[in-house]
């Protein structure tokens, strides 16, 4: 269920600090058909509309080479949700989740990320499918898909057991 402000039965707020520990820079903005929380939708499709993402100056220069990859990870910064939940129900349901537990827009440092196929490039914009969030969401970064890469060093011993309980 699409949150607007509220707290629901269940959730849990905390105070929000005073201070930051990083200040970002946003490096464009995300031109979407969504206007709406309510219309947007949860998460990315190969198949959705061609969206947006311009790139503001200087970092239009770091598109050097971008057309090289079909697929494309973009972080941007939701920047309607509210920050301070720690535990949400996201379906208000009475059930609950930790924030980290969930890939939910409402997180302490709201970062959303997609991986989006690139159609075209007009000068410093991306033409792109796969996003799923608001008309005008601050850019944050750009990067290769990771799937498009494979690991430098080869598997030790071990490797497999990471992640295992
Ligand atoms: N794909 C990203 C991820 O997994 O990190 C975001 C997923 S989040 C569930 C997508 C939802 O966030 C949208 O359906 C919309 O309700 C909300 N949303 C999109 N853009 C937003 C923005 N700029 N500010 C606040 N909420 C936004």
């Amino acid at each position: 269920m699409v949150r607007e402000d509220e707290i629901r039965p269940a959730e849990r707020a905390v105070e929000w600090p005073d201070a930051t520990d990083a200040g970002l820079i946003f490096v464009g903005r995300i031109r979407t058909p969504w206007l709406t929380r309510m219309t947007c939708p949860r998460q990315g499709r190969a198949d959705g509309p061609v969206c947006r993402i311009e790139v503001f100056e200087p970092w239009d220069q770091c598109l050097h080479g971008v057309s090289d990859f079909a697929r494309l990870e973009v972080l941007y910064w939701l920047h309607r949700s509210r920050r301070d939940l720690t535990l949400q129900s996201p379906a208000n349901n009475g059930l609950t989740r930790g924030t980290f537990a969930l890939r939910e827009p409402v997180r302490p440092n709201p970062i959303g990320t997609s991986i989006v196929h690139l159609i075209g490039i007009e000068g410093s914009t991306l033409l792109v499918r796969g996003l799923d969030c608001l008309d005008d969401t601050p850019l944050v970064d750009i990067k290769p898909d990771r799937t498009l890469f494979i690991p430098l060093a080869p598997p030790t011993p071990g490797d497999a057991d990471i992640g295992e309980p």
